[in-house]
């Protein structure tokens, strides 16, 4: 029985495909620049979201902290959502190895950081106070696309506030793909954009920082402190080139399976569905009830992440595919048939 693993997106395995473009990659020492296919790589996400320059780098963690520390110096401070990734989920990096002060936002329920309250935290020019740089939003944002008129509205408020923009587009092309619009228009409204190719593309290793040509060689120095300087590393690279030929288009896949599964859920009884937005559901489950649905679900190779008590987040990805969220779909109701 395949298991069907619907903790994260992050669990794909490289396809067979795949796995014959990373063999076949001519490779070189990126550290020195070197190395063919990390370049094509480079370029190519550069050009395809309108950038001058890209970098490589093992994680979305190490992206935005390159991108936070390339943008902001010591004492500088950076705005964030109270939820998003960056701020709540890295460690604190900014903070514990830029000297960045995070000022976090209270996000709006669809994601956006409202615009008033950004301007609100926004600190004077005076020694009291950390210097206000950047702001740094996420989309998706649990699943969310944020919607194209606020980024417009949020690129306009940074311009005139001095700041600049930067977003963890770990998942940019969901966001495209969902709304039908290309990466690069969204991509369009900041200063630097960070992309995982480890999520729903479904690479095995690796996001690329873009943004100006000045920007990206303090990223890639940065990169070389944070121990991140890597060699041979095109047989990664060609995953991702893989990944942004082939695996693109399928993310809507994964969408209409997740709005499939969602539809179903909300029919169980004993299921509270509090949302779905591109590949991930949320629901909510007796909190009394958690481990032993989580017992039955492993019991039918199916596997969740119980982390966000009590609600789940369900997402869907390259491997699983419609048998798959039937069996999913089937589980819950017999678990919830039991009362
Ligand atoms: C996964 C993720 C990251 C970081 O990626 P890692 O490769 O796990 O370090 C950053 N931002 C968001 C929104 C993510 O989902």
């Amino acid at each position: 029985m395949n298991p069907v693993d619907l903790r994260s997106d992050t669990i794909t395995r490289p396809t067979a495909a795949m796995r014959a473009a990373m063999l076949d990659a001519e490779v070189g020492d990126d550290v020195y620049g070197e190395d063919p296919t990390v370049n094509a790589l480079q370029r190519r996400l550069a050009d395809e979201l309108g950038f001058d320059d890209a970098l490589f780098v093992p994680s979305g963690t190490q992206s935005n902290l390159l991108a936070l520390m390339s943008h902001c110096e010591r004492g500088d401070e950076y705005l964030v959502g109270m939820d998003a990734h960056t701020y709540k989920f890295e460690g604190g990096g900014a903070a514990v190895l830029g000297s960045i002060q995070p000022q976090p936002i209270v996000q709006d329920e669809d994601g956006t950081l409202p615009l008033d309250k950004l301007a609100a935290a926004i600190k004077p020019v005076d020694s009291h106070f950390a210097r206000t740089r950047l702001l740094a939003l996420e989309n998706t944002w649990h699943g969310r696309v944020l919607p194209l008129d606020y980024l417009r509205a949020a690129h306009d408020f940074a311009r005139e506030r001095g700041l600049a923009l930067h977003l963890d587009g770990a998942r940019l092309y969901n966001a495209a793909v969902a709304s039908g619009v290309s990466a690069r228009a969204i991509a369009q409204h900041f200063d630097s954009v960070s992309v995982c190719l480890s999520k729903g593309l479904g690479a095995p290793v690796g996001s690329v920082l873009v943004g100006s040509a000045p920007l990206i060689e303090k990223a890639r120095r940065w990169r070389k402190v944070a121990g991140g300087g890597w060699r041979q590393a095109g047989m990664l690279a060609a995953a991702g080139l893989h990944a942004l030929d082939h695996h693109v288009a399928r993310l809507a896949d994964d969408h209409r399976r997740a709005a499939y599964l969602a539809g179903r859920l909300r029919e169980i009884a004993g299921i509270d569905l509090l949302g779905q937005h591109t590949n991930m559901v949320f629901v909510n489950v007796p909190a009394a009830r958690l481990a032993a649905l989580d017992t039955h679900l492993r019991a039918a190779g199916i596997r969740i992440s119980i982390g966000y008590l009590p609600t789940l987040r369900l997402v869907t990805h390259l491997d699983v595919d419609d048998d798959g969220i039937e069996r999913v779909v089937d589980a819950f109701r017999a678990f919830f048939a039991r009362g």
